[in-house]
């Protein structure tokens, strides 16, 4: 049972990178995570929100949308969505150092994201953008 939520959409600017992971952290807190966990989750959403910025729209201007509910078994559950270039093949995009961008990308996005939550979904269809769904089970 979901116990509480919220949405919000923000445009694709590098500014609101840090400002989102910081928004998605303190809605989490309610939940009491450890400073791992709350570390984890805003290095997570900070690729999320990096690849709909970089990838997604190419550095032009468009809207990123976010979910986070929090669940009564103590879970939480991030969606960030584009709707930008999509993605044409999602194993490959999520294998480590796979890169579309060469230069400062170390194409570790998705290895980040699955390591540092317990389960990470990646839904897109070419030219209509890409979901990303995290959960992290808080102790
Ligand atoms: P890094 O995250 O290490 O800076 P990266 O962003 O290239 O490098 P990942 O985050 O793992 O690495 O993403 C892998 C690839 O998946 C990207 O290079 C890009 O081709 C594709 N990709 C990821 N997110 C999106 C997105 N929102 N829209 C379109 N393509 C994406
Ligand atoms: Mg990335």
């Amino acid at each position: 049972m979901v116990a509480n939520e919220f949405r919000m959409t923000i445009d694709s600017r590098s500014v609101n990178e840090s400002f989102s992971r910081a928004v998605v952290a303190a809605f989490a807190a309610q939940l009491d995570p450890t400073v791992e966990e709350i570390n984890d989750i805003k290095t997570a959403v900070s690729e999320a929100v990096t690849n709909c910025i970089v990838h997604g729209y190419k550095n032009s201007l468009g809207k990123i949308y976010i979910t986070v509910k929090i669940y009564e078994n103590n879970s939480v559950v991030i969606s960030i969505r584009d709707k930008g270039c999509g993605i044409s093949d999602i194993k490959k995009a999520r294998e480590p150092l796979f890169t579309t961008l060469g230069g400062d990308r170390a194409g570790l996005g998705f290895s980040v994201m699955e390591s540092f939550m317990d389960k990470l979904t990646v839904r897109s269809r070419l030219g209509e953008g890409v979901r990303i769904l995290m959960t992290k089970h808080l102790k």
